[in-house]
């Protein structure tokens, strides 16, 4: 086949780079289950709250929209002031981005090139992958010991090429958390020449005595080079307005400010993450349903003899045999899950925790379609 024109006058790399698959949407597959009513479709794929959005980010968006022939106010100064307050850092120490994936992605542009690498966990969020590729970077995959960071040999897989060390914590898809003592001793031994990207989407998930406390690192100052990531996607329940938020010393923002266009994130999710962050009940509601949600899979998985990993996250990881086979059983159910074969784990499915209702139905059609019903 001859090549299409387009491609021959794109830059030659652009063809081998990796698509990111994401959770299959409910209304594509309603539409290819023949199902009119979309609600009957349970998607527990992409790590979403359960609860939806804040109902105090509703009741903003409602009252912004009449405003929405403006443009955003590009430097998300209410916003930046309100997470400054809650963070107890500099509101100079803060971008906020479309999404915490774009914000990964400009970190990428601004420290990597085709003579750099990352270093990454194995099985961490596949998207630091993809954005090195986009950098032309390396990236040096280090094993995970019991699915979990192994921060000793990320800390030796570091060389004199590595300009960003990515820590997720939790991470995704396996749910683990790296101990507090340990992130403290790896991130005041990673060399000054290196970034410490840690990637924190569902670090509000865990309870809050829980969470280790890394926005010092930023209130420190001087010293460490470390770069927090944080989400309205997860336990704020905002995922389709696109917007994420990194924290650093200003230096490291006015980097990113750089490399960001003006209006990167739109008017109407500045509102709504405004408000849902003032939303404490929404939050702490979440995490208890999060946490109910976990027990009741944990219950389920250890009475059908599945083996899981267990979750500081709002999914869980789960062995079911063919992993594939598994999404697609439960894809002609209703249930959308991820399958993990991407992750080289061909034998887990990563089910994100629904409502209550949700998660009996799940389980319900898992124990169906693993012959497991009584
Ligand atoms: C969901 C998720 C994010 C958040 O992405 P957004 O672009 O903010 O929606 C970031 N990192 C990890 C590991 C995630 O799972």
């Amino acid at each position: 086949m001859t090549k299409s024109r387009f491609v021959q006058i794109a830059k030659p790399w652009i063809g081998s780079l990796s698509k990111y698959e994401p959770g299959r949407p409910i209304e594509e597959v309603a539409r290819e289950l023949g199902i009119k009513d979309v609600n009957r479709i349970v998607k527990l794929a992409s790590n979403e709250n359960p609860l939806g959005p804040s109902p105090l980010a509703m009741k903003a968006m409602a009252e912004a929209a009449g405003r929405m022939h403006r443009y955003p106010d590009g430097s998300a100064h209410y916003l930046r002031q309100d997470l400054a307050a809650k963070l107890g850092v500099g509101a100079d120490q803060i971008v906020i981005g479309n999404g915490s994936n774009e914000l990964l992605e400009l970190t990428a542009r601004v420290f990597l090139d085709e003579n750099t690498n990352i270093v990454m966990a194995e099985r961490a969020f596949v998207v630091y992958r993809l954005i090195a590729a986009l950098s032309r970077a390396g990236v040096v995959s280090v094993p995970m010991k019991n699915h979990t960071h192994d921060l000793d040999a990320m800390l030796k897989a570091i060389d004199s090429r590595t300009k960003i060390v990515f820590v997720s914590n939790p991470n995704n898809p396996t749910g683990t958390a790296v101990e507090p003592a340990k992130l403290d001793a790896f991130v005041r031994s990673v060399p000054p020449s290196v970034v410490v990207a840690i990637d924190e989407a569902y670090v509000e998930l865990m309870p809050p005595e829980q969470q280790p406390d890394t926005l010092r690192y930023v209130r420190e100052g001087a010293g460490a080079t470390v770069m927090l990531f944080r989400t309205f996607s997860k336990i704020y329940g905002l995922a389709g307005l696109r917007v994420g938020y990194a924290v650093a010393t200003s230096d490291a923002i006015e980097l990113m400010n750089r490399m960001r266009q003006p209006f990167n994130v739109n008017a109407m999710a500045l509102e709504a993450a405004r408000a849902a962050l003032a939303d404490d009940q929404h939050v702490e509601r979440t995490r208890r349903v999060v946490r109910e949600g976990l027990a009741f899979y944990e219950n389920s998985f250890r009475e059908m003899g599945l083996n899981y990993v267990p979750s500081a996250a709002n999914f869980i990881l789960v062995e079911t045999g063919r992993g594939r086979d598994t999404f697609q059983a439960l894809l002609r159910e209703g249930i959308i899950v991820r399958p993990m074969d991407a992750y080289g784990l061909p034998a887990h499915v990563r089910i994100t925790v629904g409502t209550g209702e949700e998660n009996k139905k799940c389980v319900k059609a898992l124990k169906k379609v693993l012959g497991k019903a009584k």
